[in-house]
């Protein structure tokens, strides 16, 4: 039997039945041919070769960095890792400019090596790094700047460049987000001295546990390749301070796995995307963060901003409701690497100089999208949506009159 559609009183936040038996989680991950997969298992451990720059690994690489159209990708355990690796491997020092509105291992990457963070406030519009922000907290102790290509979006890359020029620092970029996209018709992974992707399982493309360097610079390229190693130059033979930054056989074969299904992970999230855009089209107050349709997008984040004066309920009490529903939505990134510790104890008064992170991070909302998720779901969620935000005051009126351990979160 169909499930009736939902009515307003059968919202589960009011003790209705929940839309989805089963949570459903945002960064489900994508799995590719799960027999391909198990025969390069098998190899792997048949050959009894299990890392340590096995063939795997470089094959990996190989097609990593022609996909990406760089010199050199360098597969790494994961993206914090590489991000301490190629941050150290420059000799950053002092103090590194970086968005707080990112995941907090941009920031942790630094402060972990004693490198200050100095957070930056993103543009409204396109939520990423502000170069004019960027250039007015350079100091004397500034050593680089780490741009995020936030949910795969592209930073200004040019702006961005001739800041670094001009006040002879270094540009990193994060892209975590951003496998598989491009700016000006080429593909992120080529800007800046480096930059750090991360395969980590809520990733669209997934190596379980992974990231990879991508860079032009053969200097650098060969000096992250002995970092992540212990410094080893041969055997017995070790050069400088390095540390275990290694991925492994069985990650490199679900990276080999993935990519070939890339395009269909990425048409997948595509469609996802589109779905939920064409419901949101008729709801007021909840405005989709869109892609640039004349680049390469991932489409991995399906991220909304929702407008409270406009559909009357907040974002927190929409995620109360979808929490309600086994809909996981997740505030991403809330609250800000500012806000956390121990950024938040170092610098108490940073969200003064943060407005847009402070004002962007109160309103959005990522759904539940990738493989995982059909389109029959997302009409589910969007149904859920739809009934309270077209019944917004009525929502946050009744939420408030519940006791708060009524309200299943
Ligand atoms: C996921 C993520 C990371 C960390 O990646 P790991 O591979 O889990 O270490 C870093 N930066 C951003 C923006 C991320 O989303």
């Amino acid at each position: 039997m169909l499930d009736a559609i939902k009515e307003f009183d059968d919202l589960a936040v009011f003790s209705g039945k929940p839309a989805f038996s089963e949570k459903l989680h945002v960064g489900r991950p994508n799995i590719g041919d799960r027999n391909g997969l198990m025969e390069k298992i098998n190899d792997v451990l048949d050959r009894r070769w299990l890392t340590n720059n096995g063939k795997y690994v470089q094959e990996l690489e190989r097609r990593l960095a022609d996909l990406l159209g760089v010199r050199h990708c360098i597969a790494m355990c994961n993206a914090t890792v590489a991000l301490e690796i190629t941050t150290r491997a420059l000799g950053l020092k002092g103090e590194v400019i970086v968005p707080s509105f990112t995941f907090i291992a941009t920031a942790h990457s630094l402060q972990w090596q004693e490198i200050t963070p100095v957070f930056c406030d993103v543009d409204r519009e396109t939520y990423n790094i502000d170069p004019a922000c960027v250039e007015k907290m350079i100091t004397p102790r500034t050593s680089g700047i780490i741009g995020v290509h936030l949910w795969g979006r592209p930073c200004d890359t040019d702006a961005l460049r001739s800041i670094a020029r001009r006040h002879n620092v270094k540009l990193l970029f994060d892209a975590a987000h951003a496998f598989g996209c491009s700016h000006n018709g080429q593909m992120i992974g080529g800007f800046g001295t480096a930059e750090v992707f991360s395969f980590h399982a809520t990733k669209f493309f997934n190596t379980l546990e992974g990231g990879a360097v991508a860079t032009n610079d053969d200097e650098l390229a060969a000096k992250i390749r002995l970092m992540k190693n212990f410094g080893f130059a041969g055997y017995d033979n070790v050069v400088y301070i390095g540390t275990n930054g290694k991925m492994d056989e069985i990650s490199a074969a679900m990276g080999l796995t993935g990519l070939e299904s890339l395009d269909e992970f990425i048409a997948v999230n595509k469609r996802n995307y589109r779905k939920y855009k064409e419901e949101f089209a008729s709801v007021s107050g909840i405005e989709l963060v869109s892609y640039d349709e004349h680049e390469k997008n991932n489409y991995q984040y399906v991220v909304c901003e929702i407008d409270e004066q406009m559909c009357g309920v907040s974002r927190d009490n929409l995620m109360k409701v979808l929490h309600a529903e086994n809909i996981i939505a997740r505030r991403y990134f809330y609250p800000g690497c500012h806000r956390m510790e121990p950024y938040r104890s170092y610098f108490p008064h940073a969200g003064l100089l943060l407005p847009n992170t402070e004002l962007l991070s109160g309103k959005v909302l990522s759904l539940p999208t990738g493989t995982a998720v059909s389109v029959e779901e997302i009409g589910k969620i969007c149904r859920v949506i739809e009934l309270a935000a077209d019944n917004g005051p009525e929502v946050t009126k009744r939420l408030a009159a519940m006791e708060p351990d009524r309200i299943r979160v």
